[in-house]
């Protein structure tokens, strides 16, 4: 079923979860583990993120740097089909730009349909580390939005093989992403709203979004996303803060603010067992406004974390 369709049968505020791939060598059980704590709430869907490569420099004999690429966490369409398998919940692959070539990105999305996943999330996907902005494949996309093109077009029976007579056409339900706080890269909300747009026109369904911890920010995003004539569901990212170093890293990978409430109790919290409590309560009151401003879906990124991620679920749901 499409998360549209989900959205739109539903009677009350639904649940939905991402999570990513273990790294490589794990079991799929980690999976299960983070996932079965949290079935009891009944997920209309889980996001599986997408993890490109990485280059790495491994020290050979003789003192010289070989430069070598390497995947930590594959596994994403994998994952997706055992989640459907097991679970029988809409399970939705993350599709990104880098590190595809429009070709691999149809072959990759014609192995989705035949494993029956008709739900996908696509991205433009990050620089790599040792790029200083994004760089696409050579013959891939740039932007998130010519991913959307494709996509929409083999649902329209349009592969990129111009010959290719009677091609099925796919049918793909599409979710983008959007930034209550904007993208880092978009010189202002402005901008990035003018591309925001330019997704949905392509094809995209819904919008789910980066996580932010001031609903006000949120509330303010899906006025400007109406007024600016985005009509599609707008699905809001949650994410519980559980450990002090998170007061740093969530904002420098992220590019999202801590409202100074949250971040003068996290300052008084002496251990992350102290800043779980504060990040719970938080998500917790975060998600009881959102539910009364009657949001049709919370999005939490568990991030293998689905202990606190249980105990929101248990106050809000
Ligand atoms: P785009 O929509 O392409 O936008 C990128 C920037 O370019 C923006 O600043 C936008 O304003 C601007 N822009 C867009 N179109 C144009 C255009 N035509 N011309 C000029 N400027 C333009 N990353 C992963 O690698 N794997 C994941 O699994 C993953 N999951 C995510 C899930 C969610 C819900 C979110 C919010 C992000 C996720 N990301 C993931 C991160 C995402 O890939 C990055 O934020 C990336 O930098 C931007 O992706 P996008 O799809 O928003 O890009």
């Amino acid at each position: 079923m499409k998360i549209t369709e989900h959205l739109k049968s539903a009677k009350k505020t639904l649940f939905s979860i991402e999570i990513l791939p273990p790294l490589k060598g794990k079991s799929i059980q980690s999976i299960y583990d983070s996932i079965d704590p949290l079935m009891e709430f009944k997920p209309a869907f889980v996001d599986v993120t997408y993890h490109r490569e990485e280059y790495i420099y491994k020290k050979r004999e003789g003192g010289y740097l070989e430069k070598v690429s390497i995947r930590k966490r594959p596994g994403t369409v994998g994952i997706c089909a055992a989640i459907m398998n097991k679970y029988d919940v809409e399970a939705v692959p993350h599709i990104i730009c880098g590190g595809f070539t429009r070709e691999e990105t149809e072959n990759a999305l014609i192995d989705l349909q035949f494993l029956g996943i008709d739900n996908v999330l696509a991205l433009r996907g990050d620089s790599i580390k040792t790029e200083s902005q994004f760089v696409p494949e050579p013959g891939g996309h740039h932007y998130a939005i010519d991913l959307v093109k494709q996509i929409k077009g083999m649902n329209n029976g349009v592969y990129l093989d111009d010959e290719m007579k009677d091609a099925t056409p796919t049918n793909f339900c599409m979710g983008i992403a959007g930034y209550p706080e904007k993208h880092f890269e978009a010189p202002n909300l402005y901008s990035d709203m003018k591309w925001l747009k330019a997704k949905v026109d392509a094809g995209a369904d819904y919008i789910v979004t980066q996580m932010f911890f001031d609903n006000k920010k949120f509330f303010y995003f899906v006025e400007t996303c109406r007024q600016n004539d985005i009509h599609v569901p707008i699905i809001p990212g949650l994410k519980i803060l559980t450990s002090k170093s998170q007061l740093i890293a969530l904002p420098k990978i992220f590019h999202i603010d801590l409202p100074q409430d949250l971040f003068v109790e996290l300052e008084k919290c002496k251990d992350d067992k102290a800043i779980k409590e504060v990040g719970v309560e938080w998500c917790v009151a975060q998600s009881k406004e959102l539910k009364k401003a009657d949001v049709s879906c919370l999005h939490y990124y568990t991030m293998g974390t689905s202990d606190v991620t249980r105990r929101v679920a248990k106050e809000v749901f």
